[in-house]
């Protein structure tokens, strides 16, 4: 898997209960990325609380590892070129009040919380997240010899 040319990506647990898996799924799919990797899963708190350790001293903490704890999750890799901004934007703003009219979030979100999918941040960012949710026999990079 090449830097650069990945990313990770959540689907949240209000929008798996609420059934917007496949709509989003369309979303990504439209916007042209490859699911390469894809799982759907619960969260312990432990886990929760690893995956956004980066968050821990934030005020909504504990909030957040409940909340991401608290029904299943779907966990996908995804490939494109340019993957990790390219992602960023087709997502919009973490707020869904403020993300762009036809973005993921404003389309499927309910609050700054609940806001349907995660993205990863950066490249380094995007490794450490797929290799969190997936061993390397999980993951099927399209490349030369199989695209
Ligand atoms: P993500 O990392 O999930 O892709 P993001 O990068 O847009 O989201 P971050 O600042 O990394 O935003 O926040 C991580 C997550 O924490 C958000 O997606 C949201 O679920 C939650 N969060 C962020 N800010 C708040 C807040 N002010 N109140 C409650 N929850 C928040
Ligand atoms: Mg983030």
């Amino acid at each position: 898997m090449k830097s650069g040319e990945f990313t990770f990506t959540m689907i949240k647990p209000t929008a798996v209960r609420l059934g917007k898996l496949v709509p989003i799924l369309h979303e990504i799919d439209h916007a042209g990325f490859t699911v390469i990797a894809m799982k759907m899963t619960r969260l312990s708190r432990e886990q929760a609380e690893r995956f956004y350790a980066i968050h821990k001293e934030r005020p909504f903490f504990d909030e957040l590892v409940c909340f991401m704890s608290s029904g299943p999750v779907v966990a996908i890799v995804l490939q494109k070129e340019n993957a990790v901004l390219d992602f960023r934007k087709l997502i919009g703003n973490t707020n869904p009040q403020n993300a762009e009219e036809g973005t993921i979030r404003k389309k499927f979100a309910i609050s700054v919380q609940e806001n349907a999918v995660h993205g990863s941040d950066s490249d380094e960012n995007a490794l450490i997240e797929a290799n969190f949710f997936f061993s390397q026999f999980e993951i099927f990079p399209l490349n030369e010899d199989f695209s």
